[in-house]
């Protein structure tokens, strides 16, 4: 099954990749980053399709997508 990883502390928490993952596996962390903000996380147990769109749009190349 394919999955993503964030890199919790370069992310600005824009929300770009929730708005645009078909499969809404892409949440909030409630947790405050380095930065200050809040980051996103992968929500385990859904069904990833490797679409990349997440690693596409994220400005600041924090998404890495597993196939
Ligand atoms: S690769 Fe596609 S399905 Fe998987 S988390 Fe990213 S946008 Fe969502
Ligand atoms: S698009 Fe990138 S910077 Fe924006 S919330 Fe998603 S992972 Fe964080």
């Amino acid at each position: 099954m394919p999955k993503i990883t964030v890199d919790k502390n370069k992310c600005k928490g824009c929300l770009l990749c929730i708005s645009v993952c078909p499969k809404g596996l892409i949440v909030v962390d409630k947790e405050l980053n380095s930065l200050g903000a809040n980051p996103v996380k992968f929500k385990t147990g859904g069904e990833c399709i490797g679409c990349a769109f997440c690693a596409l749009i994220c400005p600041d190349c924090c998404i890495e997508v597993y196939k």
